[in-house]
């Protein structure tokens, strides 16, 4: 009798431990579609062809699109290979043009007085070549920059072109963050030399340094003011406004503001009204809140003779990581299109009512510009299976603590799997204790551990069917998870990830015509036990494991982290001194691709140059 048939006899259960992939036609791409969410997160922009593999589309209608697994493999034939990050220009180019068309439309179809220009923030992503291309995108629609500090004010000034043509609607300079003499001497000379530029005062101080720097140089600046709302974000970025926020002035302090530039004769300088409530607001209805009050501001600054101009909304446009459309953290509740129709009506009612003209409004959205536009491909070194060997199972087992786990492990069925849970890891205390005695030979502890993981993977697969897991097993199924070792840094290339736990969207960017039948959780090459993702998007909730292939041999496997555009690249730190990731700048076209750019990663051997 074979063993197979003998275990089947002791109604074990023989499942795979691996999964075959054989026996699995019935599993298309539609159900990798579903389980991986991809049309939540992705749409327009990614989706999986016939091959089996994720594509790539410059505008969603499909019409060029791209294999993203064979770009993979024909960047590795030229040796740039995972980890890397590709970025698709195309991609940054449709968030753009997007945004500003939901305004556009949001402006005429409720008759709304103003313009719309949208800025970048600059901290978002600062590389050379994407704000050099942001620029380009956003010059049809006079997209400008925010500086947050001193350098990126620099980056900005050698990125933004000056317009000759005074009566055209000029890119906007937004200077925002903490200034001190040398920044506002420079934002000045920069408005000297013909920027759109306009200092936003976030705290008292910089008023009267901004005035003094503005007396000496003998140009007249453009104000804005940021306004510490009432109106909270949530969440995890929620703290960027109330009256402990660390920027922005109070009521109070604005209208002393407003005092002081009267005084002196220069109330006609304040133009701009700004606030920012946080990043990834998942609620429209706390977007809603603070441009209510905002435009009441607003309005009364117009009616205490302040010259207003621009109402800067700030950045916290969401991103649906997970694609469940909801005010998870990880997602949001509401359209590009809500986000604009509200901000639009809201400040269109705000200033009827005051009878003040409709300002030009201002946003400042990183997240939703930039994310959609990289890619971070990794590969799969090599996975670690829980070692455990069923057929050995099978021999009478001698001692009466081994003789139990057999037994236990037998009975385990649908009605009893808690308690036979709870058996299995006393057994195995049990037979430890024994071995720590002398009891138990290193042999037998053997067997208890295999016997130990036997029980879990059978009660596993009772689990697996049911909606309703009792709490305390919760875990098995991370436990039981296979560890798939990615070849890459999670702390230098998805920081927020282990920083603020933050979800990304991750899913093999081919073989997704068959089903994945392992389960895992990812390991970096860091030597820090937190270098690991073991949290996955899910429409519901989070998931502990996520659905993957088993490896093939001599074949690489391919994940991709999407929507890892914003704020990522800029953050990753040398821990452990990797070398750099590769980084690949595409473009889409009709027959395939254009590199627009390539930096090779730096191994450290090389000697990085941000380490000399
Ligand atoms: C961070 C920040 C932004 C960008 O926020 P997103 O949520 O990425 O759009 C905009 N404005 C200010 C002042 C910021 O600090």
């Amino acid at each position: 009798m074979s063993i197979e048939s003998k275990l089947s006899k002791l109604n074990v259960g023989l499942v795979p431990k691996q999964g075959r992939e054989d026996g699995q036609q019935s599993w298309t791409i539609e159900d990798s579609k579903r389980l991986y969410g991809i049309h939540g997160w992705g749409e327009p922009y990614f989706s999986i062809n016939s091959a089996g593999h994720v594509t790539v589309s410059d505008q969603g209608n499909m019409v060029n699109s791209l294999d993203l697994f064979e770009l993979v493999e024909s960047l590795s034939k030229r040796n740039i290979r995972p980890p890397l990050l590709i970025r698709f220009s195309d991609i940054l180019q449709d968030r753009i043009e997007r945004l500003n068309n939901c305004f556009i439309q949001a402006i005429a179809r409720y008759n709304y007085g103003g313009k719309y220009q949208g800025v970048f923030p600059i901290k978002c992503n600062q590389h050379r070549h994407l704000i050099k291309e942001l620029v380009r995108y956003g010059k049809s629609c006079h997209f400008g920059l925010e500086a947050g500090s001193k350098p990126e004010l620099m980056i900005a000034l050698a990125a933004l072109e000056t317009e000759p043509n005074r009566d055209k609607l000029q890119p906007l300079l937004i200077c925002n963050g903490y200034k001190d003499r040398e920044y506002i001497e420079t934002a000045l000379l920069a408005m000297g030399l013909g920027h759109k530029l306009i200092i936003v005062i976030e705290q008292p101080e910089e008023l009267s340094l901004t005035l003094e720097i503005s007396r000496q140089l003998d140009i007249k600046p453009i104000l804005g003011v940021r306004a510490k709302l009432n109106s909270r974000g949530v969440g995890r970025w929620g703290n960027s406004t109330g009256d402990h926020a660390k920027f922005g002035l109070s009521i109070p302090q604005i209208l002393k503001m407003l005092q002081k530039l009267e005084t002196v004769g220069m109330l006609d300088c304040l133009q701009l009204l700004h606030f920012h409530i946080g990043s990834q607001i998942s609620a429209i209805a706390a977007i809603k809140d603070a441009i209510i009050e905002a435009s009441q501001i607003y309005v009364q600054l117009a009616q205490m003779g302040a010259n207003m101009q621009y109402l800067d909304v700030g950045g916290g446009l969401a991103v649906d990581y997970n694609g469940s459309k909801t005010n998870l953290s990880a997602s949001k509740n509401y359209s590009m299109q809500d986000y604009a129709n509200d901000i639009v009506t809201q400040v269109k009612d705000g200033c009827d009512r005051g009878q003040v003209n409709a300002p030009i409004l201002v946003s400042e959205s990183g997240r939703a510009i930039i994310a959609h536009q990289s890619v971070l491909i990794f590969d799969v070194l090599d996975t670690n299976d829980i070692d455990y060997d069923l057929p050995t199972l099978i021999a009478p087992e001698k001692l009466p603590v081994l003789t139990n786990f057999w037994e236990t492990y037998q009975s385990i069925n649908e009605t009893n799997y808690q308690e036979t849970y709870h058996d299995a890891i006393q057994l195995k205390e049990k037979a430890l204790s024994l071995f720590n005695s002398g009891y138990l030979s290193l042999r037998e502890r053997s067997r208890a551990e295999q016997l130990y993981w036997a029980c879990c993977h059978k009660i596993a697969l009772i689990i697996q069917n049911k909606d309703d897991v009792p709490e305390d097993l919760a875990d098995l199924a991370t436990n039981m998870a296979s560890i798939y070792y990615a070849n890459l840094s999670i702390f230098k290339s998805v920081p927020d990830s282990w920083a603020i736990q933050q979800l990304f969207p991750i899913m093999p960017i081919h073989r997704l015509d068959k089903k994945p039948t392992a389960k895992g959780i990812l390991v970096d090459l860091t030597c820090d036990s937190d270098g690991r993702v073991d949290r996955f998007i899910d429409r519901q909730d989070v998931k502990q494991v996520l659905e993957l292939h088993p490896l093939k041999d001599q074949q690489s496997y391919y994940l991709g982290m999407f929507l890892v555009g914003a704020y990522q690249e800029i953050m990753g730190n040398l821990h452990n001194l990797f070398g750099s990731t590769n980084v690949a700048q595409i473009q889409i076209t009709s027959h395939g691709y254009q590199i627009e750019h390539i930096v090779q990663g730096d191994a450290i051997a090389q000697g990085p140059h941000h380490l000399a």
